[in-house]
């Protein structure tokens, strides 16, 4: 399998160009920056323009960038050229008229900087030009994906087989961690929520203090992220003891509503219809009041990546699009349920990438004597 075709990508997006009403790009976000040349490191901008590509970059990364962005010029400053000035001569030189920049990753004080020193080009704001290219994950994009996943499945089978009574939120989170790295991961692909009984009742807990023990119900959310950078995003729920019928109600209820929108995700399909799906199910089952947040979300080398799948969303679906689809109810004080899973859209439907099983039998925890 062959890597990544960077210039692809950056034919792509300076096709985009004209319709945003600019002649050059000055892209600062940290993936975006990744996604289009390759650089793993930070603090690095990517000037684009028909007859320029420009890397500007400090001295601490003038061997990385040489090794991984080729097809590049570069622009290394020093301590005493700020990031400004170095954008400002790039511009000048390159003779951009029109030069957009990423209103959604650009600080209020980089832009009066560039803004002062820019005095030839007119700033232009832009919003998604690139993110929108990276909703629709290409062949080698989508093993990144399967690996992380694969790392991720791999992590939760240790966690699972090895779990107690007398663990820890945070002594969960270190099995897990260090499992997916074991597995190949760098890390995990973000913080894992690990949270007993009423801790999974807030849907972004920490893992804290409580103990497996204190509550029948366990929830995770948890990701890997590879070597590459992609990530994945799963969430499972675990009985490790005697539930009630509210629980078990509440767990096929997310289940069900789960299973709904998953079936509805196809190429043409509105996100906001997907997601109506699950929240029919939620609302019929009289817990709509406890399903706040979005169905589900896009993701690659960012864990939150454009499409949202959310009541608002208007954005269509399109093959090699890659969303999570994760209801949830939370009772607060009590307990919370979410189900969530790794989902590509194929050209006819799609294909659940995430294969730990999720049925309620499936959650119960038989502890070692
Ligand atoms: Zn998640
Ligand atoms: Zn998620």
């Amino acid at each position: 399998m062959s890597g990544p075709n960077y210039i692809s990508r950056r034919s792509r997006l300076l096709r985009t160009f004209k319709n945003a009403g600019i002649d050059a790009l000055l892209i600062s976000g940290e993936s975006n920056v990744r996604y289009l040349t390759g650089f793993t490191g930070d603090s690095s901008w990517l000037y684009l323009s028909k007859t320029a590509k420009v890397v500007l970059s400090d001295s601490r990364y003038t061997t990385q960038i040489a090794n991984e962005c080729s097809g590049l010029d570069v622009d290394i400053r020093d301590a005493r050229r700020p990031m400004s000035v170095a954008a400002a001569d790039v511009v000048k030189k390159a003779k951009a008229r029109r030069l957009g920049f990423e209103a959604d990753h650009l600080t209020v004080t980089q832009h009066s900087a560039l803004h002062a020193r820019i005095e030839s080009a007119e700033l232009v704001s832009t919003s998604g030009l690139t993110e929108r290219l990276r909703e629709i994950k290409d062949k080698w994009e989508l093993t990144q994906i399967r690996e992380a996943i694969y790392q991720a499945e791999r992590g939760i089978g240790v966690v699972r087989s090895s779990l107690r009574p007398d663990q820890t939120e945070r002594d969960i989170r270190y099995t897990l961690e260090a499992a997916m790295r074991s597995f190949g991961a760098t890390g995990p692909g973000f913080e894992p929520i690990v949270g007993v009984g009423p801790t999974g009742a807030l849907p972004h807990a920490h893992a804290g203090d409580l103990l497996v023990s204190e509550s029948p119900m366990l929830l995770i959310d948890w990701g890997a992220e590879t070597r590459s950078g992609y990530r994945s995003d799963l969430t499972r729920v675990f009985v490790t003891g005697r539930v009630t019928k509210q629980m078990r109600t509440v767990y096929e209820t997310v289940l069900k509503a789960q299973q709904k929108a998953i079936a509805a995700i196809k190429p043409g399909a509105t996100c906001k219809a997907v997601d109506a799906m699950a929240r029919k199910v939620i609302a019929n089952a009289g817990f709509d009041k406890f399903f706040g947040h979005g169905l589900g979300h896009g993701f690659g080398l960012d864990i939150h990546e454009s499409v949202r799948m959310s009541p608002i969303s208007e954005q269509v679906l399109e093959p090699g699009m890659v969303v999570t689809v994760e209801p949830g109810i939370y009772l607060p004080g009590k307990f919370g349920v979410r189900i969530e899973d790794d989902i590509l859209v194929t050209n006819t439907g799609h294909e659940v990438l995430t294969s730990v099983p999720r049925e309620f039998d499936d959650a119960v925890v038989e502890f070692l004597a």
